[in-house]
């Protein structure tokens, strides 16, 4: 209400607040019309900057608008999002008919569901080959252990043709991608200083494991996926701002086998 009223003109945004109009990419794909108002509600853009029409962040706008642009058939696609979040991005995909989701849930069998939402670990997930067009994660791949497991089940799930589109933080100036965490037999071993990023299950909390490094493309091949990296530039009026703007799209090759 507060949202109409202001673009309405009726009501000045609340002046504790930076406010302005500008336009949405997931608005626009999801309810017909992109126009709506940004919101700053606090020092760090990539997480503070929010449209108040669908509650999004700049990672997940930066992500729509590449989506839209190479699968702007996205509705009728299979698709599968781990980790999904209740607003902006995860909202929009959950409205196409072949969308799921799933957690990593501690303490529950792979593959089952808990309260609907269903168990996976993306380095042994449950599902058959080639069953996905679209993969999505947002902001997960910096948490998991076994990167090059992880990449080959995102190929071994994914139809030929199909992609797995992403956003994670990444340190291209890194040569090497840095093990933060490692799972070895005795458990969690952490290489450097523990960082945790806020989660909605798991205790709200998710182990920092990677610092992704300029490998990512080596790494993405030895998987025989194809990547591209999409950085759309800063622009306020789109609530494109912050750091880690990259949209990641792993494509796995129509015409390749594993
Ligand atoms: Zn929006």
């Amino acid at each position: 209400m507060l949202m109409r009223a202001v673009l309405s003109g009726r009501v000045k945004p609340p002046r504790r607040l930076l406010t302005w109009p500008g336009t949405c990419a997931i608005c626009k794909e999801t309810r017909g019309s992109a126009r709506t108002v940004y919101i700053e509600k606090g020092p760090w853009p990539r997480d503070d900057l929010r449209c108040l029409r669908c509650l999004s962040i700049p990672r997940e706008r930066c992500l729509f608008e590449v989506l839209a642009q190479f699968r702007s058939d996205w509705r009728a696609l299979d698709i599968h999002e781990s980790s999904p979040g209740r607003r902006g991005a995860s909202s929009a995909l959950s409205a196409a008919p072949g969308y799921s989701s799933s957690q990593y849930l501690d303490d529950t069998p792979l593959g089952a569901e808990v309260n609907g939402v269903r168990c996976e670990d993306l380095s042994r997930l449950t599902f058959a080959d080639e069953t996905f067009d679209l993969l999505v994660t947002q902001d997960v791949l910096e948490h998991v252990f076994k990167p090059e497991k992880v990449l080959a089940e995102i190929f071994r799930v994914l139809k030929p043709g199909g992609a797995h589109i992403a956003t994670f933080p990444w340190y291209p100036q890194l040569a090497a991608t840095r093990e933060r965490a490692s799972l070895t037999d005795a458990g969690v071993v952490h290489n450097l200083e523990p960082q945790y990023h806020r989660s909605p299950v798991n205790g709200g909390a998710s182990l920092v494991t990677l610092d992704w490094g300029a490998d990512l493309f080596d790494r993405a091949s030895d998987a025989g996926l194809d990547l591209t990296v999409h950085k759309l530039p800063q622009e306020r009026k789109r609530g494109i701002d912050g750091e880690f703007r990259e949209v990641f799209v792993f494509t796995r090759p129509a015409d390749k086998t594993a």
